[in-house]
Order: C-alpha cells, then structure tokens, then sequence
C-alpha cells in the first residue's frame, strides 16, 4: 500500500554535511543501519529511550516504504570508562564493586531491564544485538590492521590512535566540524604518567590495572577494548566497511562518533557511513536528563505515577506519542502539562479511528482530498522523518471524519477504504502507537489506589511488629510485578 499513487523521495539529515540529503542506500532496496546502544551499568531513564525510540520509527518508516533493513544496535557491557574517558574505572565494574556482584551480573541486569523497558514502548528490536564482550577477537584483529596500516603506537601494553598522523591522511573532525589545530592548541598538556603521545590520540586497547577485573588477553597485555572500538568492529562484521545509516544521541557526536569515523578509515582506508544521524536530548526542566545529576524520572516511575514531578500516571503509548509530536533533531522538555496536552490529543486521535469505522459511505467525497492528505503524511515523514507534520495531517483527517459523523462532510467507500488504511499504517505501523483506551487509564488508578492501600496495610502490620505481613505484601507484589520503594517519605511504589 505504500507505494499506491504516492511519491517517495526521502530526505534524511546528514550531520556530516549538514543538510538534508536525498536518500539513496548503497544497495537498491537494502538499508544496513547501525544505532550506538547502551551502557548497561544502570536503569534507563527516560532520556535514553527517546533516542531509541526516536530511531524506532526511523527503522519503522524505512520498513514501511518496504526497504529491508539491517538494524545493529550493541549492547556496551565492557570497555566505557568513566567520564567517556581514557582513565579511570569502567563504569560496569564500578557498579558491580559497589553493589557486591558479578561484573556479569550487573550486565545481565540491565540489559534485561533496558529490553523490558524498550518493550513497553513498543518499540521492535533490532536485528542483531551484539555485545562488546563478544567481539573481543574483532576488535583485537582490528587494531592490528590499524596498525600496520601506522595509524596506532603501543605504550606500555596500551595502544592508542595516532591522531595526528591520521590527520595527514585523512582529516580529523569531520563530523564535529573541529579542527586538530584548534585542539592542540586549547587541550591541556600531557603529564608524565600519560603513555600518549598527545592529548587527542585514544585508546584502542588499555592494559588492565592490577584491580581490573574485566581483561582479556591481547598481543599488548591483559585489558581491555577502548570503547570507540567497538561499535566500529561490529558495525563493520555485520554491516561492512561501508554502510548506510549511522545514528545514536547528540552527546555521542564527539568524540566518539568521530573516532568511529577515524577507525573505520585507519582500519578500512575509506568512510564507513555515509549518513550519519543524531537524535537530540530529552530535557527535564531545561536540562539535560541525566542519571550522573540526577535530573531524571525512570519510565516505572512515569508509568506509576509515582514521582514528584508528574502528580499522575502516563501510559507509555501516551508517552511514545509526546515525544512524537517532536521531530527526532529538536530537543523536547518533559512537564506534566506538554504530557497531558499529548494524553488528551492521543484520545482524540484513538476515538476518532473507532468513529471512522461507523461513518456511513456516499457518491461523493467532500471537505477533505484523501489521495492529497495521504501524499502529504508521506511528505512530513520523507521530510526527515518529520512526525510532528505527520501528526497535523492526522489530526486534519480527525477533523474530518468528526465533520463526516455529523453529516457535514461526505467520503465514498474508495476513499473510505484509502484514509482507514492509511491512518491505521501511520498510527500503528510507523508512529507505533497502541490502542490504550479509557478503560486503560481507569484501571491505572484503580492500581494505584489498590498499591497504595497494600502499602498501607503493611506499614500498620510492620507498626504492630508484624513483619511476616509486611514481607508478605512486599513480595508478592514484587512477583506481580510491582516494586515497593522505602524511601525517607515513605513507600513509593514502581511498575517493573
Ligand atoms: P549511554 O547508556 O549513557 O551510553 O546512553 C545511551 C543513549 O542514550 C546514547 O545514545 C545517548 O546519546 C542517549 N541519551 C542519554 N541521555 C539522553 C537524553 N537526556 N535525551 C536523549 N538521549 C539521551
Ligand atoms: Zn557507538
């Protein structure tokens, strides 16, 4: 249906070039996409699932207008230091120290929380999942041949990239527009314990220090992979050395997207992407939602309603459709008021598929050309994937076929067929929303009254030294899914 008398030219972003492109992939009606996953050292928060959920219907729409694609999304479970930098302690065997378990654990944890999450938002998996831990030969095969083609030195069972040499050849800064010059002259000097031979050069493979539990072996030492050096190993085993799409979040722009740029052309001599795409940050009070500052709200929080920012619970349809109404480039703040514009909006888009099903057909169709509106949700989105232009054109259609109800407006059953389809490819298919209904949102707070009413029983059974009650209720909660918090304020309670 995709193709029925529309026009398709799809224009994506190039944050390399800094313009919208048309679209063309590397293999007539194949696209390999490759996303920079996450770093499964704590829950998500709701930040990171826009950028995945911004990629979602990217992946979604390029499926739709009947592509096949390749979608690689990793699983970083070693290497990430942190502070993205070259020194300091992994941020998985951190989290595993502190909380007396298996680096292994940790990982298993949290890529089983970040899977479920992702779930609930009704987003697809990718294709390939592939983990860095299980591409430690790739990535040793890979700084060998960077190597040897002079673009990497070993220091001290440590290798690094050579920047500088790299930039003779080949130009550094690409994508972040920065120039090595500028960088040598702003960066700090290098002290005496730097194995580097300058500030911008990175690490490749990093001898493990005594404490280090993650370490494999390696021609240089014990250690471990930089964590550049991953997504450019396996992007390249499952996609090539030349593919066509690149995305991951803004921060991700430099320096490591650019040191994936500059691995791919030491290793493979040429460019390994040729569009590259950045979706932008998720703010919560103007800024930045981050776990490291706390500036967060987790989705289990969102969906439960308990948090001190929303006052109420939201659907993850409800969510998933907020940030929709955004294009993937802008940034989007999170309040509780933008939330309930979008839960009123997406009620209003819901009801109207069921009142499209009871209008009755005619000769004619009148207030709306169906065939036009159709081409032009498929402008909004060839226009780099320009949801919220998709989501006005819906909203025309539900002005109509509200206008149609009360007989003021006329559709023959051609078109009737055309503009059910068409919304039902749109709504569900690319902007992959679900039909959660009122009785949805009423059985929410039923929950939550129930919760908090469990939650009380406890506290009055824990205040009478009743602590098997208490325990009782906690647990088997827990098995139902519903996590008890104690907190200084008392008992919260989150949807795992
Ligand atoms: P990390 O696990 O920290 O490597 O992050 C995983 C992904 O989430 C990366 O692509 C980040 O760019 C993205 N990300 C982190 N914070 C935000 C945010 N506030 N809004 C949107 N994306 C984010
Ligand atoms: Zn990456």
């Amino acid at each position: 249906m995709s193709s029925l008398h529309t026009t398709q030219e799809l224009k994506i972003y190039n944050s390399i070039s800094g313009q919208k492109e048309i679209f063309t992939p590397i293999t007539e009606g194949n696209i390999g996409m490759y996303v920079c996953g996450p770093t499964v050292y704590s829950n998500v928060h709701l930040g990171n699932c826009r950028t995945f959920i911004s990629f979602d219907l990217i992946y979604r729409y390029l499926k739709h207008l009947d592509y096949k694609v390749r979608y690689v999304r990793n699983i970083t479970d070693a290497g990430h230091l942190e502070n993205d930098a070259d020194t300091g302690e992994d941020k998985i065997a951190k989290k595993a120290k502190l909380e007396q378990l298996e680096p292994m654990e940790i990982v298993q944890r949290y890529t089983v929380d970040f899977h479920h999450v992702l779930s609930k938002f009704n987003t697809i998996p990718p294709s390939i999942e592939p983990t860095a831990t299980g591409h430690i030969i790739e990535q040793i095969e890979m700084i060998k041949t960077i190597i040897d083609n002079g673009f990497a030195y070993v220091a001290n069972g440590s290798v690094y990239f050579d920047v500088q040499k790299f930039d003779v050849s080949y130009k550094y800064g690409k994508l972040s527009g920065r120039n090595l010059e500028d960088m040598v002259n702003t960066s700090r000097a290098l002290t005496a314990q730097d194995d580097k031979k300058n500030p911008q050069d990175f690490a490749l493979w990093k001898k493990a220090e005594e404490v280090h539990i993650m370490r494999w072996p390696s021609p240089w030492s014990d250690g471990f992979p930089g964590w550049h050096l991953e997504c450019t190993a396996m992007s390249t085993k499952y996609l090539g050395e030349h593919f066509d799409i690149h995305g991951g979040g803004m921060d991700l722009k430099f320096p490591h997207h650019e040191c994936e740029i500059a691995q791919g052309e030491a290793a493979c001599g040429k460019s390994p992407v040729n569009y590259w795409m950045h979706a932008n940050m998720l703010t919560l009070n103007g800024r930045k939602m981050s776990k490291s500052t706390g500036n967060t709200i987790s989705p289990g929080e969102l969906f439960s309603g308990e948090n001190s920012i929303m006052g109420k619970p939201f659907a993850p349809s409800v969510t998933r459709f907020f940030m929709m109404q955004a294009q993937y480039r802008s940034i989007l703040d999170f309040s509780k008021e933008a939330l309930e514009a979008s839960e009123k909006g997406f009620h209003k888009l819901m009801e109207a598929l069921q009142t499209l099903s009871k209008v009755m057909t005619s000769s004619t169709t009148t207030g709306l050309d169906i065939q036009e509106w159709r081409q032009e949700c498929y402008d909004a989105m060839n226009d780099d994937f320009n949801s919220p232009i998709l989501i006005a054109k819906l909203f025309e259609a539900v002005k109509f076929i509200n206008t149609a109800k009360e007989g003021n407006a006329t559709i023959t059953a051609e078109d009737h067929a055309i503009l059910q389809q068409t919304l039902h490819d749109f709504v569900f298919e690319v902007l992959g929303l679900q039909d959660t209904n009122a009785a949805t949102e009423d059985t929410s707070e039923l929950l939550s009254g129930t919760v908090k009413l469990l939650i009380q029983l406890r506290a009055e059974a824990r205040a009478n030294k009743d602590f098997a009650t208490g325990d009782k209720i906690r647990d088997e909660l827990l098995a139902m899914g519903i996590q008890l918090k104690d907190g200084r304020e008392g008992t919260t309670f989150s949807l795992s």
